[in-house]
């Protein structure tokens, strides 16, 4: 397969590089200095592209590359992936699902701790010498709060099987109700913001759910609510969470996902009832190595003609 072009346009992960370079003509469009001049030169050679959470394959790319034939992502969100598109031309997607799970569940509660008791702030607050001076204040109790997760596939059952060990009561809100499942459903958003105090975006980002989180949810959730956010930036609606969180009208906030990574609203910098992570909900050695795997099964499959094994499209 050494023969077989692949294109990487962003760097992702050290050993998914290495892994593609032993078994493919990786190109690295990255490190080449006229990326247009580039693609036109090499894409009769581009039988596959990689993709991730920031950059995937939108119809420009598509159609730059006449020979494209899968897009594999390092990612299971595929909303920077052109779905549509690559249906009409047969081109093949795949994702990296289950792996990432339980590092993204893990996050999420790890969120929640962290803004209601204050972690990073009392970590800052005993680094800069501040404990000398007395106490720190009270915090919130995380366990028994409830739980509105929106989207409760994959990630959010796992969050909702973590938070029920803190005697959190679940509730949700999805397309539809889920038959096999206990927990109470909510057919809209802001019914399931009103009656939970932690509110957390778990659905994949389609236009549907752009901007799920708005100031309608936002107020309903109220000044002692808390958003957590492992899903993606653009489901809330970020002007309105910055004013909220501002003013008090929300409770607090822990993010993984902004609207335009790596820029980060600069108001919530200095908001203790806020904690601001750089998108890391997949990001451990483990579970990265365990997604490169997939990408690399993946391809190995398409090109040997074998079924997928996480095909998307
Ligand atoms: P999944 O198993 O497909 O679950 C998605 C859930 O969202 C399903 O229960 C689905 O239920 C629900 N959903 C779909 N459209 C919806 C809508 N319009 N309104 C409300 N609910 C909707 O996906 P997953 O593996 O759990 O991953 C979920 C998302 O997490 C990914 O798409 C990705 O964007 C994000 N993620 C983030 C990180 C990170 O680093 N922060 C890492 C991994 C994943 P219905 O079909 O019944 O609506």
């Amino acid at each position: 397969m050494e023969s077989i072009g692949v294109l990487m346009p962003i760097p992702m992960n050290s050993y998914l590089e290495g892994e593609l370079e032993k078994r493919f003509n990786l190109f690295k469009l990255w490190t080449v200095p006229h990326k247009a001049q580039f693609l036109k030169e090499n894409a009769d050679s581009v039988r596959a592209v990689i993709g991730n959470s920031s950059s995937g394959a939108d119809a420009d790319l598509i159609d730059a590359l006449p020979k494209l034939e899968i897009v594999a992502s390092f990612s299971v969100g595929i909303d920077k992936v052109d779905l549509k598109k690559c249906k009409e031309k047969g081109i093949r997607v795949t994702n990296t699902p289950d792996v990432l799970t339980e590092d993204v569940a893990d996050l999420a509660i790890g969120l929640m701790l962290a803004v209601l008791r204050r972690l990073c702030e009392s970590d800052r607050f005993v680094r800069s010498g501040k404990w000398k001076m007395g106490d720190y204040k009270l915090t919130t109790k995380f366990t028994g709060k409830t739980v509105g997760i929106i989207g409760l596939g994959r990630i959010g059952q796992a969050i909702a099987t973590r938070a029920e060990a803190f005697n959190c009561p679940i509730s949700y809100h999805s397309r539809s109700q889920k038959a096999d499942v206990k927990h109470k459903y909510y057919p809209t958003v802001v019914e399931l913001a009103a009656n939970c105090d932690i509110l957390v975006v778990a659905c994949p980002l389609t236009e549907e759910t752009r901007h799920i989180i708005n100031r309608e949810v936002i107020d309903a959730l109220g000044p002692k609510g808390v958003l957590i956010n492992i899903g993606r930036g653009p489901h809330v609606d970020e002007s309105e969470l910055v004013s909220a969180l501002v003013e008090g009208r929300l409770g607090g906030a822990g993010l993984d996902v902004y609207q335009n990574e790596p820029e980060v609203p600069e108001e919530l910098f200095g908001l203790e009832n806020v904690v601001l992570l750089p998108h890391v909900g997949s990001a451990t050695v483990e579970t990265r190595t365990a997604m490169a795997d997939l990408v690399i099964g993946n391809l190995e499959a398409h090109f040997l003609k074998k079924p997928l094994l996480t095909p998307v499209v």
